[in-house]
């Protein structure tokens, strides 16, 4: 007996940043669209246990790091560390906000979000497995929006070690503030949770396995960043994790550096060794290509089978929210255009920030990397040191670098270390994006005294 399918224009698998953007505005434009997602509610990952949660806990941190920086400076009197509360207002926000999608879905008729797992059967019907049971559909275009998940290594013990899902999701398995923590990886994730649990006072050794902290990304501006980090960060290289065990309440972390085996103690360990993609069930099997990093797509978002689009993390081209919800808008513009490569993403230009206290961010193409790739860029540089609002805030430290095309002066990247780094990289971000050069940075006249004034002076500085 062959099961009844129910037809629907579009299907997304996922309704994070990489599904819902393309899923309004393809229902808004008319078309039945139904959003799959396990979880029962929009916006993946991020909110659930990303983005937004481990802001939450960061900007406390930050908030806290400038009193502390004002304690003699018209601020006195000690200001408390109340980590339960800290959670409490991480959770309410995640459910403002679930709420306020909740509100945003009622108002589009033609949008169904339909909770559970969603496989293929072949490349027009879908099956989703949901608390009633499995519902077929046939879909005219497909958008893989499954996002990725943490990564857990093999390593003997793991199971004894906290991920960044038991920090951060709604009601998380960590609700006290530990004196003690391991973190297992100096990538992004591990970076910034230690640097925030420092900031709170918990003693941090970071764990990580090659000979540079947020490996890949340009030395310079990591050399620039981490002597900003708090001292209650020990940062350990080329630290080979074995093996981690419970002793009572405490985590023991074994590794290997230079052939000898050391340890590291805390309260909790944390394991953030990266993550990986959640490919569908069935993608494989209907002749989706996928790779070592993900479904393979092209700027168009489509995969082998032009109605088949991957957007967002599961591609692993640019694995941010932001670039899946940009992603997420192409599949829907194609789909538009009746599965036409009619817009493009563009994997190069999207700004990534590690959120540390301070943060750093970069976009584009760095000297290093140039330098790498043969190519000459003429640098301009500006230091905090020197900066109003970085006087006024009492943090000094890092500054902006910008790199230009020799010749047509254009900005083909740069990074900040330092005060609002998340905020600056929008504006260098947007004119590399959009080809400005030194010039027209030059020309514009930045706010004073915000830090965005030592964008257009790092690009005086080369004239
Ligand atoms: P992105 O930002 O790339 O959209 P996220 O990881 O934030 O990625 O969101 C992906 C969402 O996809 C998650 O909420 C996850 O529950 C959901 N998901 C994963 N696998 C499936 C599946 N087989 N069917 C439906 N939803 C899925």
């Amino acid at each position: 007996m062959t099961m009844q399918r129910e037809t629907v224009d579009v299907l997304t698998i996922g309704a994070g940043g990489g599904a819902y953007p393309a899923a309004f505005r393809l229902a808004r434009a008319g078309l039945s669209v139904v959003m799959t997602d396990p979880k029962g509610v929009m916006s993946g990952n991020c909110l659930y246990e990303g983005c937004v949660p481990s802001k939450a806990i960061r900007e406390t941190g930050e908030i806290l790091e400038s009193q502390r920086r004002f304690a003699d400076l018209g601020l006195s009197g000690q200001v408390q560390v109340d980590y339960p509360r800290m959670v409490a207002h991480k959770d309410a926000i995640q459910a403002r906000r679930y709420a306020q999608h909740a509100q945003e879905l009622a108002t589009c008729p033609n949008l169904q979000l339909i909770p559970g797992s969603a496989r293929f059967i072949d490349p027009h019907t879908v099956a989703v497995a949901t608390g009633e049971g499995e519902r077929r559909f046939h879909c005219r275009h497909v958008i893989i929006a499954s996002g990725a998940d943490v990564f857990v290594p093999p390593i003997p013990g793991a199971e004894h070690c906290l991920t960044s899902h038991d920090l951060y999701k709604p009601d998380p398995v960590l609700k006290i503030l530990p004196k003690r923590m391991v973190v297992i990886g100096g990538g992004y994730i591990g970076l910034e949770t230690a640097s925030f649990f420092a900031a709170f006072g918990t003693r941090v050794v970071l764990l990580q396995k090659g000979p540079q902290i947020l490996s890949g990304m340009d030395p310079n501006m990591v050399a620039t960043l981490l002597p900003l980090l708090s001292p209650n960060i020990e940062m350990i290289l080329n630290a080979d994790v074995e093996r981690v065990e419970a002793r009572g309440s405490q985590r023991r972390v074994y590794y290997r550096q230079g052939g000898a085996e050391q340890q590291a103690e805390g309260d909790v360990a944390l394991m953030a060794v990266g993550r990986h993609p959640v490919i569908p069930a069935g993608t494989a099997e209907i002749g989706i290509e996928v790779g070592k990093h993900g479904i393979v797509v092209g700027p168009s978002l489509q995969t082998r089978f032009p109605h088949i689009y991957a957007a967002g993390d599961v591609n692993g081209q640019v694995p941010l929210f932001h670039a899946a919800v940009r992603q997420s808008l192409v599949a829907a513009h194609n789909i538009l255009g009746g599965d036409r490569a009619l817009d493009y993403a563009d994997f190069h230009h999207v700004p990534t920030t590690i959120f540390t206290l301070p943060g750093a961010a970069y976009i584009g193409l760095t000297a290093t990397q140039a330098a790498a790739q043969g190519m000459e860029v003429i640098a301009g540089a500006y230091d905090f040191s020197e900066d109003s609002r970085a006087q006024i805030l009492e943090a000094m430290g890092g500054g902006i670098r910008l790199f230009f095309a020799p010749g047509s002066l254009r900005l083909l990247g740069g990074w900040i270390v330092g005060i609002d780094a998340g905020q600056l990289i929008g504006e260098i971000g947007l004119a590399v994006a959009k080809g400005l050069t030194a010039h027209d940075l030059a020309a514009f006249a930045d706010q004073h005294p915000m830090s965005a004034e030592g964008i257009g002076k790092a690009a005086r500085s080369i004239f």
